[in-house]
């Protein structure tokens, strides 16, 4: 029998011929919404590799987004999605004729969780098509990309979303709710560490066409991204210096470590680093001068921890991409405006930065942003 629900979960926004809605929604993220009877953003996953298989699970418990889709150059892998996760036919499709997902209309959206190097072509052809897209970072190589990503999608009236899990992340919410509060006094001080050890020296990660970069790209990132959220401010100059101990597995243009300054409008500074050489590096900390905040873990997939002057917070535990995606449905179906945004434009934010500790590390200089 066919229930309200499995009625309103077919209505989608292409269905009801809207396009892209207005922000004007803004609130926190929505993780106890059970009775859930609104449409629902039906995804197709690009690139069904370790990521984008924690995406799926992660998606079979989304009460606003199902995955409906898959796109893969590899036949065996389509086929174990489409079993396990009952996909049609219809709804798979590979690197070469993804284009006609644009006559598909039971697919609204397209996740891009292939490497690096390939997501500036990829979400250029996703908008084209017509589907609204959803990136992976880093959204792009560096900054001219992200912009003409930008500028395609908005040409092609499609929104584009950036996979920043921690934005919708409840401990680092909470932090900067208590900071635009004023609970910290005014900012002072923000550190971010962001780093793992990499294994197979033969993998995309250490490739520089397909990563785009070392550590600085695929985790640095983070404390990049980390240090504008936390502070709530736009750096104005950056510096930075590289460390390599291992010039064989860490090839020209791969960065192994670097550490990173970063000056705010308001006199706060960063202090960063980024690194494929250390276990154990997931740590924010915001001093103000009233308090201080630490996020450790701050980024991973969970559990986050976190402390402030006040104590210990005891927000509850979230399986980021399962938030992520419901509240992306929110945001590209009901124009629901995130409290920290997760769009193409944080990404060319990330991406200037990006490119400037790269130009830091190359020249010596202290790079300034022009206003
Ligand atoms: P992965 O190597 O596990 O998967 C990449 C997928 O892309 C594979 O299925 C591979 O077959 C496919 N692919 C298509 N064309 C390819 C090519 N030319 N070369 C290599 N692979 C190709 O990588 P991953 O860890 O899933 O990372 C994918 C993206 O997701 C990256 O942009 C990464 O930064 C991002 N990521 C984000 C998070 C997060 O927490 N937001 C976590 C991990 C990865």
């Amino acid at each position: 029998m066919k229930t309200r629900r499995d009625f309103l979960q077919k209505i989608t926004v292409s269905a009801l011929g809207l396009s892209i809605l207005p922000h004007f929604v803004h609130s926190e993220p929505d993780i106890n919404d059970a009775l859930y009877e609104g449409p629902l953003l039906r995804v197709a996953i690009m690139g069904l590799g370790s990521y984008g298989t924690r995406v799926a699970e992660a998606m079979q418990t989304c009460k606003k987004a199902k995955l409906v889709g898959v796109i893969s150059g590899t036949p065996s892998k389509i086929k174990a999605w489409q079993s396990k996760y009952s996909i049609p036919p219809k709804n798979c499709y590979d690197y070469g004729n993804f284009d006609e997902i644009k006559n598909n209309p039971d697919i609204d959206a397209v996740y891009v969780i292939t490497p690096n190097g390939l997501h500036h072509d990829q979400v250029m052809r996703v908008a084209q098509a017509g589907k609204h897209v959803i990136c992976e970072k880093p959204m792009a190589l560096n900054a001219q990309q992200a912009q003409e990503m930008i500028d395609a999608c908005r040409k092609a009236n499609v929104r584009l979303l950036v996979g920043y899990r921690m934005h919708f992340e409840p401990h680092t919410l909470e932090i900067i709710r208590m900071r635009k509060a004023g609970e910290f006094g005014k900012i002072m001080f923000f550190q971010g560490l962001s780093g793992f050890i990499i294994g197979d020296p033969n993998q995309w990660r250490l490739n520089k066409e397909l990563s785009g970069g070392g550590a600085m790209m695929d985790i640095g990132i983070y404390s990049v991204n980390g240090s504008r959220y936390m502070t709530g401010e736009e750096p104005t100059w950056v510096t930075a210096e590289e460390t390599k101990t291992d010039p064989v597995k860490f090839k020209e243009g791969i960065d192994e470590t670097i550490q990173f300054q970063l000056g705010f409008p308001s006199g706060a500074v960063a202090s960063c680093l980024s690194t494929y050489k250390m276990n154990f590096l997931d740590r924010f900390f915001l001093n103000g001068q009233d308090g201080f905040a630490e996020l450790d873990p701050a980024t991973g997939y969970g559990p986050i921890r976190g402390r402030t002057n006040k104590g210990e917070l005891d927000q509850p535990e979230v399986t980021h991409q399962t938030v992520q995606m419901d509240e992306m449905s929110d945001m590209i179906l009901k124009g629901k405006q995130a409290v920290v945004p997760a769009d193409g434009e944080e990404a060319l934010k990330d991406l200037k930065i990006i490119d400037a500790i790269y130009e830091a590390v190359k020249t010596g200089s202290r790079i300034t942003f022009a206003k």
